[in-house]
């Protein structure tokens, strides 16, 4: 995984794209659903290896489970507009698996599961992959993945933020 941080953050400036409206039970809900991907590490607590199609980086990490997901919260909390719940959703929980296929470590992400096991990166693998304990967080390895994800997410994300603030003041 990238860390929560990074892929909250990124849940949240989707959230800010695409919603004009910015509920803010939305972009809760976008944060949460951008980092909800990884409670599949429980599956280690049941033995599933991590290449085990509900292992780690597995379903939960697929574009099916980011369908289902966003169809449930879009009927749940969606009301009348449940189309936005429902994109917004979608693009945060789907993210969580882009990032993670931008990692330098660990296993690919079964983007296709359960269609098909294999597992994903993309060419260019630039994140740091993050420590899942709090403990090695607060390390060297956890100060590399803090700057690779500031270059690749923060900034780019708070650039996006900025704007979308520019443009709704001037309008
Ligand atoms: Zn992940």
């Amino acid at each position: 995984m990238a860390s929560i941080f990074g892929h909250g953050l990124l849940g949240f400036t989707l959230s800010k794209v695409v919603d004009s409206a910015s509920n803010k039970i939305l972009f809760l809900l976008a944060i949460v659903s951008a980092i909800l991907p990884d409670f599949d590490i429980i599956a280690f607590k049941f033995g599933i290896p991590y290449s085990h199609p509900l292992g780690h980086r597995g379903f939960t990490h697929s574009i099916l489970f980011a369908i289902i997901w966003a169809i449930v919260i879009a009927l749940v909390f969606g009301k009348n507009r449940k189309r936005i719940f429902g994109i917004v959703i979608f693009l945060s929980t789907v993210s969580h698996g882009l990032l993670d296929a931008l990692t330098t470590g660990g296993k690919g992400v079964g983007f296709f599961i359960p269609f098909d096991n294999s597992r994903y990166f993309f060419p260019n693998r630039v994140i740091q992959v993050s420590p899942i304990g709090i403990k090695q967080f607060f390390s060297e390895w956890g100060m590399r993945v803090i700057l690779s994800e500031l270059k690749y997410i923060a900034i780019p994300c708070c650039i996006i933020l900025i704007t979308l603030f520019i443009l709704k003041k001037t309008k």
